[in-house]
């Protein structure tokens, strides 16, 4: 089996989920979308996702026992990182669920993104697209992974061990897939976890403000099949004044 994730660990970015799900199914996807979810959100925000969703899971913001290691480590800011990993889990996703498509609340659809699974079909062991910031790194709001107990186990180990260089979950994923961009095989993932594979960045499509290729823009724009909001300013924070300008809400 086949699912669409995305993650709300906070009511805040539940406009973007909403928007997010109505946007796979605007673009006709034939699979099932998943919310991963935290203690923090509130019924009515389940009751709406409940509705956009075929299925809620609630998980652990972190584990009690990882939350030992983290505090021990000093780097309980990182709860919020495994939060996401848990798209790994079988006993989250369901142990049916052989390849996943992970979006993060603040990306929309544009075009049918079905094709994403079969970027695994060489044997990959997971899929992401090139970060504007530093193209050698992958950014980690959209991606496509094979949930497993041996895999979920390795991450969170080197989340307690290796830990995250940014803080979050883009810089513990960098990490654990360390050789995304040249496309060898991963020396932090040993055997069985196989190489990383790179996805189009019309997948993932991030604005740049201190560089645009607007050329590029031009040439490829009819091909974008995600936009990715990335930063603190959200599209629903916004609103679009008389001029047409858009400000901070
Ligand atoms: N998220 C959330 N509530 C928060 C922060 C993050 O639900 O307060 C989830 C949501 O799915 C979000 C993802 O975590 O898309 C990653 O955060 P964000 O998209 O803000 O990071 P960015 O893409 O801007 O780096
Ligand atoms: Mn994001």
């Amino acid at each position: 089996m086949r699912c669409f994730a995305t993650l709300l660990t906070t009511d805040s970015y539940l406009p973007g989920a909403l928007t997010l799900a109505r946007s796979l199914r605007a673009t006709e996807t034939s699979h099932s979308l998943l919310v991963v979810v935290t203690d923090r959100v509130s019924p009515e925000a389940r009751d709406a996702l409940s509705r956009a969703f075929d299925r809620i899971v609630e998980v652990p913001v972190v584990d009690i026992g990882d939350a030992g290691n983290l505090a021990l480590l000093g780097r309980l800011e990182l709860g919020e990182t495994g939060t996401k990993l848990h798209v790994w889990n079988p006993d989250v996703v369901g142990a049916d669920v052989e390849r996943l498509v992970f979006l993060d609340a603040d990306t929309l659809v544009l075009q049918n993104v079905d094709s994403l699974f079969g970027f695994l079909d060489g044997g990959a062991e997971f899929a992401a697209a090139p970060d504007v910031g530093w193209p050698d790194c992958f950014n980690s709001g959209v991606f496509v992974c094979r949930p497993g107990a041996e895999i979920f186990a390795a991450l969170m180990e080197h989340l307690l061990t290796v830990g995250s260089f940014d803080g979050g979950d883009q810089g513990l994923l960098n990490s654990f897939f360390s050789t995304w961009s040249t496309g060898a095989p991963c020396p932090t993932a040993t055997s069985p976890f196989r190489p990383t594979a790179r996805l189009p960045f019309t997948f993932n499509v991030t604005p740049s403000a201190f560089y645009s290729y607007l050329p590029a823009f031009a040439r490829f724009h009819t091909d974008i099949s995600i936009v990715h909001f990335i930063g603190s300013l959200k599209p629903w924070n916004m609103e679009r004044g008389w001029d047409g300008g858009v400000a901070k809400r």
